[in-house]
């Protein structure tokens, strides 16, 4: 089977070859934990998952290794740490902040349907390779130690901007770039800094006396190295890691290296987006996975993710959450049977549609022509919806209709459904056809179906079922 991806670095889509078929490797940027994480957050999450599975169904299970890193060590954390648990040591509280927004992460990433990664290496773990890393730069001629900080020299680096297609002057102009005294140039950014006391710190490289802490981008660089080795296959996380964060990781690896590449394909994200601005903390238009998942069945919010094409921004609204809610009812509704003993293969239709750069659009649509098949009566095309829906990581099995609709139309109040129902028998024992179609109609509006039929002793009586 022949995959497609799109390569950020070289703008196109190319034929993806493994360096090693026996072990395709990927690394994708993982969260900060300090705290929940918005469901911006969970589009990178549940996009390389799905592409984690797609690699695994091609190249096998065992030869794909997925490394997503935790980001514990970060100026963010400590704020948070300082603010949450005052008078406690900071670095307890700092402990205290990154595990339970670690668990919290995880909890929440579960139940969108995504499998764990094969590493998740914790930054604070890492120290040594960072060092190791920033030793090597300064041995190569590519950072510099300037009060107690070590710097990466951008204009030792000829490929510096390659990523985001930036001239120096243009990242100048884009960027909020710090300038400071232990500088040489605007755009040089840092690999180590000194810690301020009570904060996290680690004896520094470069001879450098004070104890300090590593800068963000090479954590990436080093917990990637240690787990994937100096070239790997893949690098991803959301479009806004371009720049600087990609840069200035692949700006470290490969000079550390000496080598022409980091990873062979680069693939970012588009934004997750409300009324058409990036959903983000400090603009305040979020909403936490976790709020979402009480209001939502995790299966449904992943399909909504996987509507839109993971390279184009996607507006999150309300509305789309119902459709999506209504499709998976409609897949399960048609795989009940397929579920009881399912046998057969994921569509070859979807499977085509992910290998073209993982297009979930055109894969959901094929999902859908399955769908109208099995309503047909098509019981391969049942299963075969099933076993594609559950490649893509969401089980319609596992959606409760009832569930979804008391969600849809808010709580359903059966003692005005009876009395309803008891207002139109009588309606009709007189022969007040009119109201008694306008309380069907009332129904309706809430919902609610119902079906006129006889008892075991040929009695009539009306059931009802929330309306499909
Ligand atoms: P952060 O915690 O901001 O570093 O983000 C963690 C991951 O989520 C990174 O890969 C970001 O690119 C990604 N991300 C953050 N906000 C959004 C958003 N609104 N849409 C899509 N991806 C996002
Ligand atoms: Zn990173």
């Amino acid at each position: 089977m022949e995959l497609k991806l799109y390569d950020t670095l070289t703008k196109e889509k190319r034929l993806f070859v493994p360096l090693d078929p026996n072990n395709v490797r990927m690394y994708v940027c993982g969260p900060t934990v300090y705290d929940f994480a918005h469901i911006g957050n969970a589009r990178p999450v549940i996009v390389f998952d799905v592409l984690f599975r797609l690699l695994r169904h091609i190249y096998g299970d065992k030869h794909v290794t997925y490394v997503r890193n935790i980001t514990d060590v970060d100026d963010k954390i400590n704020d948070r740490a300082a603010r949450d648990f005052p008078g406690m040591p900071l670095n307890e509280a700092i402990r205290k902040v990154t595990e339970q927004t670690e668990k919290q992460f995880h909890a929440d990433v579960d139940a969108l349907g995504c499998l764990r990664p094969t590493v998740e290496p914790r930054a604070t773990e890492h120290i040594a390779e960072m060092r190791a890393i920033i030793e090597k730069l300064i041995a190569n001629g590519n950072a510099y130690v300037e009060q107690d900080h070590v710097l990466f020299a951008v204009a030792t680096d000829k490929n510096y901007g390659k990523l985001a297609r930036r001239s120096l002057d243009e990242m100048l102009a884009g960027a909020r770039v710090d300038v400071a005294p232990y500088k040489r140039e605007p755009m040089d950014f840092v690999l180590w800094k000194p810690s301020k006391p009570g904060e996290p710190s680690w004896p520094s490289p470069g001879g450098i006396k004070v104890q300090g802490r590593p800068g963000w981008h090479i954590e990436c660089s080093a917990m990637s190295w240690k787990h994937l080795g100096e070239k790997f296959d893949i690098h991803g996380g959301g479009i806004d890691l371009v720049f600087p964060h990609h840069e200035n990781e692949l700006a470290q690896t490969c000079c550390a290296f000496h080598s022409d590449r980091m990873a062979n394909v680069w693939m970012h994200n588009g934004f997750l987006q409300v009324e058409g601005e990036k959903m983000s903390k400090s603009l305040g238009n979020f909403v936490t996975i976790n709020e979402l998942l009480k209001d939502w069945p995790g299966e449904v919010l992943r399909f909504n993710m996987l509507k839109t094409h993971y390279r184009s921004p996607m507006d999150w609204t309300l509305h789309g959450i119902k459709e999506s809610a209504t499709s998976l009812d409609d897949f399960r509704h048609h795989t009940k049977m397929a579920a009881l003993d399912v046998s057969g293969n994921v569509s070859a239709d979807v499977l085509a549609a992910m290998s073209d750069d993982l297009n979930t659009p055109k894969a959901i649509s094929e999902l859908h022509l399955l769908a109208n098949k099995a309503r047909a009566g098509d019981f391969q095309a049942s299963m075969s919806l099933l076993l594609s829906s559950r490649f893509l990581g969401f089980d319609p099995q596992r959606v409760d209709a009832q569930d979804i609709v008391r969600r849809q139309h808010g709580t359903i109040d059966e003692t005005k459904i009876n009395d309803l129902i008891e207002g139109r028998r009588s309606a009709r024992a007189r022969k007040d056809f009119a109201e008694s179609d306008r309380i069907r109609d009332e129904l309706a509006k809430m919902g609610v179906a119902i079906k006129d039929g006889k008892d075991a002793d040929g009695k009539p009586v009306t059931t009802w079922e929330i309306a499909r």
